[in-house]
């Protein structure tokens, strides 16, 4: 049940954990990623204004009363910046760079490239158990991106409508410096980390790789993507709308046929006949488990 280290000779081919311990570990892990995620990007915040000596204790966040709402998505908790005085002591730019250092720092340069080396780590290790957190880590990093650009950028409130005073920029620039980033690592993202991932962690299951398309396609499109559900304006509120009313079905739909269509692709060797082959070391081995063992294919 608890993801063992493997050496490369015994590597297990799959999650061998039960079903109610998969469900279970999920649901831990994406809770777990994204405090993670959320809490270096509120400290991104509040130690570049220490930095920028705005604030005397960079620890110290702005915490919400402690409800359930907040122990699961620490709504309420925030960077605890005072933004006022920046503005009016004409430090404009100042302000900017600490609203976009939540996402930008926090997440771009923090939270995303750990993800991408920690999963690197423990695929090299075959620890699958930490693999899929360190997935789930990359997950709420894009969510991250997605959650301000482009949900939230038409706001005049937040962190976007902070960098938009700061600099001066209209919510197209934003939308334009940010947006063109956060577009790449999305293509790269459904391209070829969840894909590589999903297919490594779960090679022989296609429940669970479907599983965690939806999982994955929630958590980006309905809880990120509904940041501007109920607060912005009526661009971040339509935007979130169509991001969890149209694009999440289509992008479940879509990868769902793709692990689907692989599924069917891959079942002329047998997952029976892989299991055998990792395990006995016979001449199927290196035909369905070079790559996985450590190709490119799967960084
Ligand atoms: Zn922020």
């Amino acid at each position: 049940m608890t993801p063992q280290r493997a050496s490369p000779t015994n590597e297990k081919p799959e999650l061998d954990w039960s079903w109610p311990a998969f469900v279970a570990l999920t649901a831990v892990q994406m809770w777990a990623a994204h405090a993670c995620v959320f809490f270096i990007h509120e400290y991104a915040h509040s130690f570049t204004a220490w930095v920028l000596g705005w604030k005397s204790n960079p620890l110290a966040l702005h915490y919400a009363r402690p409800t359930l709402l907040v122990l699961l998505t620490q709504l309420g908790i925030s960077e605890n910046v005072d933004y006022a005085p920046i503005f009016a002591s004409g430090h404009g730019r100042q302000a900017a760079i600490i609203a976009a250092a939540g996402v930008v720092l926090g997440n771009a340069l923090i939270t995303f490239p750990l993800s991408r080396w920690a999963y690197a780590k423990a695929k090299r290790q075959a620890l699958r158990g930490w693999a899929m957190f360190a997935y789930w880590v990359c997950v709420a990093s894009v969510g991250n991106f997605i959650d301000y650009v482009p949900v939230r950028t038409f706001t005049n409130e937040g962190d976007m409508g902070t960098l938009q005073r700061g600099f001066g920029w209209s919510p197209w620039t934003v939308l334009l410096v940010l947006g063109i980033p956060t577009a790449i690592a999305l293509v790269c993202f459904f391209l070829r980390i969840e894909p590589s991932t999903l297919q490594w962690l779960s090679p022989s299951t296609p429940a669970r790789r479907i599983v965690l398309v939806v999982l994955t396609a929630f958590a980006l499109f309905c809880f990120y993507g509904a940041a501007g559900w109920f607060e912005g304006c009526p661009t971040s509120h339509m935007i979130s709308v169509v991001s969890v009313c149209a694009v999440f079905p289509l992008m479940t739909l879509v990868r769902g046929v793709l692990v689907r269509r692989n599924s069917i692709s891959g079942s002329a060797v047998s997952p029976g006949a892989l299991e055998k082959a990792t395990h006995s070391g016979t001449a199927l081995r290196p035909k369905a488990f070079g790559r996985r063992a450590g190709g490119p294919r799967y960084s």
